[in-house]
């Protein structure tokens, strides 16, 4: 497949690397997870390997499955600390598939009845904002 290699300096890379700073939700062996700073809805939090790779097509299938159970855990503490009725998981590859940022990563999105997910406006969430929907995150997974 002729897909670009890993790039190591685009930013999930340098948030791994403690470089540039993020809402940390959760870290195990092999992944790692903090929220979107441009959230489509409050508490959107993103699910990263910590092995370099740059999607799906290059990925190890041991990360990807470690990946998809943080995923999981994401997804049933985001039910309940956003009190949501649904969860959207999403996972773009290349920028045809809407990928911007080349680390491989999953969306986890808290959805709402009725509610519409918010457009991409290029603008930082506040973040005291961020901080406090991390920290419900945070004790929602402690509690699982
Ligand atoms: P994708 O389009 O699937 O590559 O998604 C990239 C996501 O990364 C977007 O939802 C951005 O809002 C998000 N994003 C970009 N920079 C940062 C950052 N420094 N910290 C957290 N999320 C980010």
């Amino acid at each position: 497949m002729n897909t670009p290699a890993y790039d190591s300096d685009n930013i999930f890379a340098k948030i791994l690397r403690g470089e540039i700073p993020c809402h940390k939700l959760y870290e195990d062996e092999l992944t790692f997870a903090f929220l979107d700073v441009m959230p489509k809805a409050d508490g959107h939090a993103l699910v990263l390997p910590k092995n370099p790779s740059r999607n799906i097509f290059d990925t190890a299938p041991t990360d990807l499955a470690a990946v998809v159970a943080t995923t999981q855990k994401l997804a049933m503490a985001a039910m309940i600390a956003f009190d949501a009725d649904g969860i959207t998981v999403q996972q773009n590859n290349e920028g045809a598939g809407g990928q911007e940022v080349f680390h491989l990563h999953f969306h986890v999105v808290p959805r709402h009845e009725g509610v519409a997910l918010r457009p991409q406006t290029g603008k930082m969430a506040d973040p005291e904002l961020l901080a406090g929907h991390a920290e419900q995150l945070r004790k929602a997974l402690e509690s699982l």
